[in-house]
């Protein structure tokens, strides 16, 4: 039985005809850029974050590039972001005129700490960049906390991580805060595979700050306010009307899709318990994981890789190689060694297909090639 990766036709199978009427509609109006149907999402999405306001941009990597500039100019100064993630975290900054300087990441969460950022830290830094990797968010409170006392910024990038929620503060009743509200901005992607994908490329920016958000909106439309007034030099980066009905009616699944990514990762857990030489992701109990990838650690990985890919199932290797290492930015001084949590993770993990509607035949099939390939 082949298990592919990701389906997105099954996917689209189910929900046809309200994406079809929702195209229909933006058909109808002739109204492609902006208009009502982003400012609906933006609403939605603003109330679904737990944020004042939303702003929709061309993609993730634009949200990640729009705040970062309206945190600018980055003059060189610097913004710390984790060694192991996707490039565009890395490349936003860059691209902003901040200069990237990487960090550490927690063995167990993949993701960065306060100690990991600390330990990063220097006269130049003004912001950092928390990635929510995989779907569980990186531990706000003590980041925050350090940024705060720093009088630093924090743009989480929360590509990965759409409803991933955690508890804010040690009381266990306390109140729980979503993915993107709790630093100055958060940026989301609707690339077609994420949690909540579009029909092509399209971003968002949450921000509970008013001011921020003008500067936002401003800043995707060439820096104008007006028509053919110019107040700041921005760029062309909105999102298109088609791709936010397609958002809106996909928002109205995302809380079930979510649940199916969930109860795939404890079936994965049940399945998998016992397999000696993987290690599985681990939810931590202030965290709701939304399960954007099911990521283990494997031992001999590219050898389970190759077994699985015999058995026509596919896998992922999400990040091969750390950012630090990268050939771009081989003039920051990144060595290898310097980030040895982020250097390891990139030869173990391995992402297992998870997405809603895998079904438990086919993960059945995926638990038992993991099992014969470390039984022989
Ligand atoms: C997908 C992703 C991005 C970039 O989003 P695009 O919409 O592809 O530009 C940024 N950061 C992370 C962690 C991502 O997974």
């Amino acid at each position: 039985m082949a298990v592919p990766f990701i389906d997105l036709s099954a996917q689209l199978d189910r929900i046809r005809n309200e994406v079809d009427a929702a195209i229909r509609r933006v058909v109808a109006s002739q109204r492609f850029i902006l208009g009502p149907e982003v400012d609906a999402l933006e609403e939605a999405l603003a109330k679904r974050v737990g944020a004042g306001h939303a702003v929709g941009c061309g993609s993730g990597t634009d949200a990640l590039l729009l705040a970062l500039r309206a945190f600018g100019p980055g003059d060189g100064n610097e913004v710390i972001v984790p060694a192991f993630t996707f490039f565009a975290t890395a490349g936003a900054v860059w691209d902003a005129g901040f200069r990237p300087v990487f960090c550490d990441i927690d063995p167990v969460t993949f993701n960065i700490t306060r100690e990991t950022v600390e330990a990063a830290w220097s006269g130049r830094t003004r912001g950092v960049i928390p990635v929510h990797l995989f779907g569980q968010m990186a531990p706000m409170g003590e980041i925050l906390e350090l940024a705060r006392e720093r009088g630093a910024f924090v743009v989480e990038d929360a590509a990965q991580a759409i409803d991933a929620s955690q508890r804010v503060g040690e009381d266990p009743a306390g109140r729980r805060a979503r993915a993107g509200s709790l630093g100055d901005a958060g940026a989301f992607s609707f690339y077609p595979t994420k949690n909540l994908g579009a029909f092509g490329d399209g971003g968002l920016v949450a921000t509970s700050d008013g001011a921020l958000a003008r500067r936002l909106r401003r800043l995707r439309v060439h820096g104008s306010t007006r028509m053919y007034r110019h107040e700041t030099v921005g760029t062309n980066s909105r999102l298109d009307a088609l791709q936010a009905a397609v958002l809106r009616t996909k928002l109205r699944h995302l809380a079930s899709w979510t649940r199916m990514r969930r109860e795939n990762a404890a079936r994965y857990r049940r399945l998998l318990a016992g397999v000696g030489k993987i290690v599985l992701p681990a939810e931590t109990d202030h965290n709701v994981h939304v399960y954007h990838q099911y990521t283990i650690r494997a031992g001999r990985r590219d050898e389970l890789k190759a077994h699985l890919a015999r058995r026509q199932i596919t896998t992922a290797v999400y990040y091969p190689v750390p950012l630090h290492l990268q050939p771009c930015f081989s003039g920051l001084g990144g060595r290898r060694g310097q980030f040895p949590v982020a250097e390891r993770a990139s030869s173990e993990v391995l992402s297992l297909p998870v997405f809603p509607e895998l079904g438990q035949e086919r993960q059945e099939e995926v638990c038992r090639a993991i099992r014969e390939f470390y039984d022989s």
